[in-house]
């Protein structure tokens, strides 16, 4: 296989781009090589430099990311989302003070995605006594709805309260 068939097979391999716009992506890069390197080193800083927040699961460059180090912001409130790209989402929007979790995805045994194999047990680490409310904004479908009854059921510490938030608030959905 030659260079350009690999370089398109790759791009290929990511779900946001199909075959055809492989193809054409392959062949805008070539057209423009100093776009692409920067691109390609953008790529290799971020992946060297960004990892998981050691309390939130989100990604940060620091051990400890921005919104879990900020004094400022209410720590007896902790909102789980499925993904980064909620906070992300959250944050644009504004009006929430609180903290956050990111679950890493949902439980789906069908799929073979267990409580343990998305970042429940994190959250529940962090349930130090200072946590009063853990919001669960998980999509509302099925594997949202058995990932917040999971969690609700199997809080460590039944004094906090579980609160389950899904339809009609502006959460999930793509980012604009
Ligand atoms: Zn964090």
């Amino acid at each position: 296989m030659d260079r350009l068939d690999k370089l398109i097979e790759n791009l290929a391999s990511f779900p946001q781009l199909g075959s055809k716009s492989s193809i054409r992506f392959a062949y805008y890069l070539l057209n423009h090589k100093d776009k692409a390197l920067s691109l390609a080193k953008d790529i290799e800083e971020a992946m060297n430099n960004i990892h998981r927040c050691n309390i939130c699961c989100n990604y940060s460059e620091s051990e400890v990311c921005d919104i879990c180090s900020d004094e400022d912001r209410d720590r007896s409130t902790i909102l789980a989302v499925e993904n980064e790209e909620n906070v992300l989402r959250m944050e644009k929007e504004g009006g929430y003070n609180g903290l956050y979790h990111v679950l890493g995805g949902t439980i789906n045994l069908m799929e073979g995605i267990g409580p343990d194999e998305i970042n429940i047990n994190e959250l529940f680490k962090r349930l130090d006594g200072s946590v009063k409310e853990v919001i669960i904004a998980t999509n509302p479908d099925v594997a949202g709805n058995a990932t917040a009854n999971y969690i609700k059921e199997n809080i460590p510490d039944k004094s906090i309260k579980v609160t389950r938030i899904g339809t009609g608030v502006p959460i999930g959905g793509d980012l604009s």
